[in-house]
């Protein structure tokens, strides 16, 4: 009896409370709720299309285990996938290039997200484009330093050739022919060096297959960025609505324990005074 007398007070008090408005729902609305910004989904879909390493032949791979109605009464639709870690939009890990540093799952939050340094090179870009020490600091004359854990993205415009193997790769050859035949933009291995020696930023990504460019067969910018435990983030899709400054950018990847990177969900939150 005493139990639900006190339950009784409890039910009381709690229908009474007044109904004000928590600081933190408040502070966040803005951001959700499209008044405070934008957000930007800069992640191409996983499909059968997904274009992958010319040497991956076996790409996106998505299996129906169940699709429709069940003897229950209701709808039930499951898939499983397979896929490499290295293909679409994805994550690269540090340990992909460099022996004893981060594997995707040692990745921490804050160097998967940061403030989006775009340096966009689409006015002179060609198939074999590398970019410079002269196009960062061009950049930092523009809109100042390279700030502290910044994500630099690369805006080539390739992403506008996704739905086209044979132009996004620079090659319509598949498997081991068709590397040496590779050709589209990249960063050049002083430019990683730069990034490494001056500032202090904890990822890197681009609008291609590769932040070294299809030409490479030493992959410098991969080596020398992840060997800093800096990320990449390669295969990124359509950067245009991106200010040169001004946004906030997260890669998410599928967190595999041990992995060398994998599947990525990236986003960036433009705000609405940004750029
Ligand atoms: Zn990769």
């Amino acid at each position: 009896m005493r139990r639900l007398i006190v339950l009784a007070v409890v039910t009381t008090s709690l229908a009474c409370a007044p109904a004000v408005p928590g600081p933190v729902a408040s502070d966040h609305r803005a951001v959700f709720d499209g008044t405070g910004g934008r957000w930007i989904d800069l992640t191409h879909a996983f499909s059968e299309s997904t274009i992958y390493w010319p040497t991956d032949t076996a790409g996106f791979q998505l299996e129906e285990l169940a699709f429709g109605p069940t003897e229950g009464g209701w709808f039930y639709a499951s898939y499983q996938f397979a896929s490499a870690e290295h293909g679409g939009t994805h994550l690269d890990a540090p340990i992909h290039f460099a022996e004893g540093r981060w594997t995707n799952d040692q990745i921490p939050l804050s160097a998967l997200m940061g403030p989006a340094v775009v340096v966009d090179v689409t006015s002179r870009v060609t198939p074999d484009y590398l970019v410079s020490v002269g196009d960062l600091t061009a950049w930092e004359a523009a809109h100042g330093d390279i700030p502290r854990g910044a994500v630099v993205l690369v805006r080539t415009g390739w992403s506008s050739r996704w739905g086209d193997r044979t132009a996004y790769l620079g090659t319509d050859l598949v498997g081991e022919p068709a590397v040496a035949e590779l050709h589209f933009p990249g960063i050049s291995e002083d430019a990683a060096a730069w990034l490494v020696a001056n500032r202090d930023v904890v990822a890197v990504g681009i609008d291609t297959p590769s932040i070294d460019r299809g030409q490479s067969a030493d992959f410098r910018a991969h080596v020398t960025l992840y060997r800093e435990n800096i990320v990449g983030f390669e295969n990124l899709a359509d950067l245009s609505a991106l200010p040169a400054t001004g946004s906030f950018v997260m890669g998410l990847p599928m967190k595999i324990e041990d992995g060398s990177g994998g599947p990525l969900r990236a986003v960036a939150f433009v705000p609405a005074d940004a750029g």
